[in-house]
């Protein structure tokens, strides 16, 4: 062994990028399909990635450049679809990857899309309100070649909000000489927005915890729950179980944990949102930190934070019954295969937060037809949507000897690829 080479489970899984995640999922899906070797080689690789360079006048007269990329990866079966991130870490690759599970997870809720993702490499917190809101137009005016209601449309992510999608929507349709909300998803409701939109992936958290813990033939009631993350996904998932008769017993944010045996009423914790640091401060319950909620005796662990959090350093103290993942990509590959080994079932990202995406999908359809949905519509809708794509994944984890995760990208990767083979290669 050379001194380079990784000798610990955390070091090797360090090496994974967005990009080589994503195509490892497709691969051990294809495995298991008949699929054809070129639309699985097609799948490997995005359409096409564009780099922007956007020049922003700061607020003291002075000018700077930053970059900002948009990754295609593939429309077979839809516009492309997917987030815009401001953040310093953004970069093409991390663009490409995430634009691949954009795919994979329009594809498992049926959605008419194809996966894209995007954003700028920059630091919110470093700009003022005015130089956010003229560096998200000029963005949009870079990008207005590639993106569009039938070809591209994006949405708010990390660093991102509806604000920006209101300032996007603006600047696109301003260059149209028509109002074009369909353009941006995830913008406030009095331009276009839908009703339901920023708590649904929340509110999907809830109804596939719902489904899984009916599977496994627990009772609701009986089920102790803990949070990693009490923002918009991590406190939406956590009311709406507890609203079943569910046990919250220990939520968190970025400063801590909080835990109590007998269960919080959530409604009395505000959300990171609400108020930051109002969590890890919650009188009246137990402190703990991040790391130890991780590893709680619970029948759920639902991490909603952030990546990369279950790793091989911990996996194996791990000691939920089930984990449902409501952060994109909480799990490295090293931890899925340590919770494998150990008959933990994981219920996947791409299935479990896609209301958000899918609430995305009604609000275009909305704008389309330029009719406002009633929340109950919404709120409806959502919940047949997960109810069907959870019935599919939950019939090829019934039908073969795998993870949910493989469940269901097999279920998008049949999907893409009887697309392709339907409308073939051309020329
Ligand atoms: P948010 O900012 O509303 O909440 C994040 C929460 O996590 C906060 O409570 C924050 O304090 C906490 N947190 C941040 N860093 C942490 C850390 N290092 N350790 C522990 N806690 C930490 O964000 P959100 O919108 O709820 O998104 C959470 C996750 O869900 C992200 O992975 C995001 O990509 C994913 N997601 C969000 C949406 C959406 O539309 N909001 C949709 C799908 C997936």
């Amino acid at each position: 062994m050379t001194a380079a080479e990784p000798t610990t489970e955390s070091e090797i899984e360090e090496e994974e990028s967005a990009v080589e995640t994503a195509r490892r999922q497709l691969e051990r899906a294809a495995a298991h399909l008949d699929v054809d070797e070129g639309i699985v080689e097609r799948l490997r690789h995005p359409t096409s990635v564009y780099r922007v360079t956007i020049p922003l006048e700061r607020d003291d007269g002075t000018r700077e450049m930053f970059t900002g990329y948009r990754a295609h990866h593939d429309s077979v079966r839809g516009p492309y679809k997917g987030g815009l991130r401001y953040h310093p870490a953004v970069n093409e690759e991390e663009c490409v990857g995430l634009s691949m599970w954009m795919t994979w997870k329009c594809a498992v809720m049926d959605l008419p899309f194809g996966g894209a993702k995007g954003g700028v490499v920059v630091d919110p917190k470093d700009l003022s309100s005015d130089e956010k809101e003229r560096l998200t137009r000029r963005f949009a005016e870079e990008l207005r070649p590639v993106i569009g209601s039938k070809t591209d449309i994006p949405a708010p992510d990390m660093g991102t909000d509806p604000k920006t999608m209101a300032w996007f929507m603006d600047a696109y349709s301003m260059q149209e000489g028509e109002t074009e909300p369909g353009v941006v998803t995830g913008k406030p409701p009095v331009i276009g927005g839908s009703y339901g939109r920023e708590k649904a992936p929340g509110r999907s958290v809830g109804i596939i915890t719902e489904q899984a813990i009916d599977y496994y033939d627990w009772d609701v009631t009986d089920t102790t729950v803990a949070v990693q993350g009490f923002g918009s996904v991590g406190a939406n998932a956590a009311r709406y179980l507890d609203d079943l008769g569910a046990s919250i017993v220990a939520v968190s944010d970025i400063d801590g944990a909080i835990y109590d045996p007998d269960g919080f009423d959530t409604n009395d914790v505000e959300d990171h949102d609400e108020t930051p640091g109002m969590v890890s401060g919650y009188a009246d319950a137990q402190s703990l930190s991040n790391e130890e909620l991780l590893e709680l005796d619970v029948d759920v662990l639902i991490p909603a934070a952030i990546g990369n959090v279950l790793t091989g350093e911990n996996a194996r103290r791990v000691q939920a019954d089930m984990i449902v993942e409501g952060a994109n990509g909480p799990t490295t590959s090293t931890a899925g295969q340590i919770f494998e080994e150990r008959d933990i079932p994981v219920i996947p990202d791409i299935l479990a937060n896609a209301g958000g995406v899918t609430v995305s999908y009604f609000e275009w359809l909305q704008d389309i037809n330029r009719r406002s949905w009633r929340l109950e519509r919404v709120h409806e809708e959502l919940q047949t949507e997960m109810l069907r794509a959870w019935g599919c994944v939950r019939d090829e984890y019934d039908a073969r000897d795998i993870t949910w995760r493989d469940a269901a990208y097999i279920v998008a990767l049949e999907r893409i690829a009887e697309a392709h083979d339907a409308r073939g290669l051309w020329p």
